[in-house]
């Protein structure tokens, strides 16, 4: 465990000293070339295209020396994702797996879902990571300036079924509150508009991001809100996490988590449990489980349907219901995400 005085810092502090030096995160690891398999080996290649970008306190929470730590590779650039790019883009992974492009009605809002708008305020995430199905989106063509919203909100008073707002990755809780409470307030100016959803990786990485201001700007909307955490992996979670989810908790907050299905990282019964529970530990209920989205770069992440749906039914046996998030694939042009059928 490596000891950085993360607790002194806010989360501030914290966005401003990622670490983005591949070499650095290895240092830090204690991890030689000696200790990596060739195509493990650090690509410059996958770097420049995804830079590597990941919270010290993140970082902390990896095994030094261990090349297979779950958290280590989340986030390190290495060979796999250049190999055979060719042969990855044959078996269908491509920029945009999931059609965004098609669905960006407006700029920074997409709308795939019938009640439900999903915009991207900002493009920048505290972490980046490597089976983000958004790694080559052109966040910079797409991010909503204030005289965009003039447009959004007509589009949305024109769609009376739409009640609900997204805010997703880039992750929306990197930005100010001050922006935040910025964009909630336009929200809340929308009757039609119940509940607003943030999908955050923050609180998991960063849990100081939970803050007093944040929270009072949450406690004071008339919007419902739901926050859904990304973990992947119940070593990502800690004390911090807890205390961060609690606060939300007092104040009505609905969490839930959504994980990715990674091979070497848990496609394991027995890690997926310990999530299930972990996440329980924090007041979080498990709501999905993805498949990987094929994005060029992630395609040694992916495990077979099959594979995913023997996992599932262990899971299904073992776990209460409550504990168990739905095994789920998004595939582009549906109106929403496809469960993978387990018999
Ligand atoms: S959008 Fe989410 S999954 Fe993608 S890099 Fe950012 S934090 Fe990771």
């Amino acid at each position: 465990m490596i000891n950085y005085l993360y607790q002194e810092k806010n989360w501030q502090s914290q966005l401003n000293d990622l670490i983005s030096d591949p070499e650095e995160l290895l240092a830090l690891l204690k991890l030689t070339t000696h200790d990596l398999k060739s195509e493990q080996l650090l690509s410059q290649h996958a770097h420049q295209q995804f830079k590597l970008r990941v919270p010290r306190q993140f970082v902390a929470k990896m095994q030094v020396g261990n090349a297979y730590d779950p958290l280590f590779l989340q986030v390190f650039p290495h060979h796999l994702e250049m190999q055979d790019m060719e042969k990855q883009i044959q078996a269908g992974f491509s920029a945009d797996p999931l059609g965004e492009l098609e669905a960006n009605t407006l700029p920074g809002m997409l709308h795939k879902y019938k009640s439900r708008i999903l915009m991207t305020i900002t493009g920048a995430c505290a972490i980046h990571c490597r089976y983000c199905f958004r790694r080559h989106f052109p966040y910079q063509e797409n991010l909503p300036k204030s005289r965009d919203w003039f447009a959004i909100e007509h589009y949305i008073r024109d769609h009376p079924e739409i009640n609900e707002i997204i805010l997703s990755g880039g992750d929306p809780l990197t930005v100010s509150n001050d922006k935040l409470a910025q964009w909630i307030n336009r929200f809340e100016q929308l009757p039609q508009i119940k509940t607003l959803r943030i999908h955050s990786r923050v609180p998991v990485v960063i849990p100081q991001r939970i803050d007093d201001d944040l929270l009072r700007i949450l406690a004071t909307t008339r919007l419902k809100v739901i926050l859904v955490v990304h973990s992947n992996h119940a070593n990502e979670l800690d004390i911090d996490f807890d205390v961060a989810m609690r606060k939300l908790c007092n104040i009505n907050v609905t969490l839930f988590n959504q994980s990715v299905l990674l091979s070497e990282i848990n496609d394991n019964f027995y890690i997926l449990k310990a999530l299930s529970y972990r996440l329980f530990d924090a007041r979080v209920l498990p709501y999905y489980l993805h498949v990987l989205d094929k994005v060029q770069g992630a395609s040694h992440f992916l495990i077979t349907d099959a594979t995913a749906q023997t996992i599932y039914q262990a899971l299904l046996k073992e776990l209460p219901g409550y504990l168990v998030p739905k095994l789920v694939r998004e595939t582009s042009g549906e109106l929403h995400k496809t469960p993978l059928n387990v018999f």
